[in-house]
């Protein structure tokens, strides 16, 4: 559940940025049936820090197994409903009981989400399943992080970056040299353009796929009619991410990082 994407418009995610539900210790017996929160570090949960998740499934006994999906999560705005043990036992009928969350309005009332509700951002995850006379029943608490903190922060899964490959052919290529070629390269870069009367000519058609591979050059006699290069100031990133955010906001949020980190040192040495 830790890694649920939840949905309500990526960029009002932002300033509720890098939410992931926080690690409840479940106790489980044969079935998830209790739940206990681990403290809260630091900040009081609050309806800018904490987006609060219930969750209660039941499979009745004699009921064929259930599967429970993310869409069983319901946002509570109102922050969580359970009463703190201690408080239960302390507080008088008048006073309101103590839960785990302290928010002073509703979340639906904040305009980041007034007409854009918080949910699972795709409703048929598998959290579970549920065999009869089982049940689940849990709140859960989404917090605000930083994948520094914690990598459960990060809304990164994989990200790398090569250089742009650069293919030249050096001298023309044509007829049975132009097919030897094209078909040396496992990744179709060349292609064959036809100059009409029977005559061919190699071409590179998808530069980008190169993987500098040089296959291509393994035959000496080849490195005279083909190139191979990095563009040394041009970079491919791939990135996947987890859900929360798309991988082009993702992209350009690092860059401010990084841009921000760079000022902070050229004011630190000048
Ligand atoms: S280096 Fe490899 S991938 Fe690139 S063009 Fe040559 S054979 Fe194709």
């Amino acid at each position: 559940m830790q890694l649920l994407p939840m949905h309500s418009g990526g960029y009002s995610l932002l300033s509720f940025q890098q939410w992931r539900l926080k690690k409840y210790s479940l106790q489980t017996t044969h079935q998830w049936s209790k739940m206990k929160f681990l403290p809260i570090e630091n900040d009081q949960p609050n309806e800018k820090n904490t987006i609060v998740f219930k969750l209660h499934v039941h499979c009745k006994r004699g009921s064929p197994r259930i599967t429970v999906k993310s869409d069983e999560l319901k946002w509570l705005p109102n922050g969580s409903e359970l009463i703190k043990e201690s408080r239960k036992v302390a507080s008088d009928s008048a006073s309101k009981p103590e839960t785990y969350t302290s928010f002073s309005c509703s979340q639906d009332t904040l305009p980041e989400f007034a007409n854009n509700p918080i949910a699972p951002k795709y409703p048929d995850i598998i959290i579970s399943k549920l065999g009869p006379g089982q049940e689940i029943e849990l709140e859960a608490h989404a917090v605000k992080g930083m994948g520094k903190t914690h990598a459960k922060w990060s809304p990164v899964a994989t990200a790398w970056y090569r250089m742009l490959p650069e293919v030249v052919l050096l001298e023309e290529v044509e007829d049975d040299l132009a097919e030897g070629l094209k078909s040396k390269c496992p990744v179709n870069v060349f292609d064959i353009e036809d100059l009409g009367k029977g005559k061919k000519r190699a071409t590179v058609a998808r530069p980008r796929a190169c993987t500098l591979c040089r296959e291509c050059i393994r035959d000496e006699e080849w490195e005279k009619r083909v190139a191979i290069h990095r563009v040394k100031d041009h970079f491919i990133f791939t990135i996947e991410s987890t859900g929360a955010l798309p991988p082009e906001v993702l992209f350009t949020e690092a860059v401010k990082i990084l841009e921000d980190k760079c000022e902070r040192v050229i004011t630190e040495l000048s």
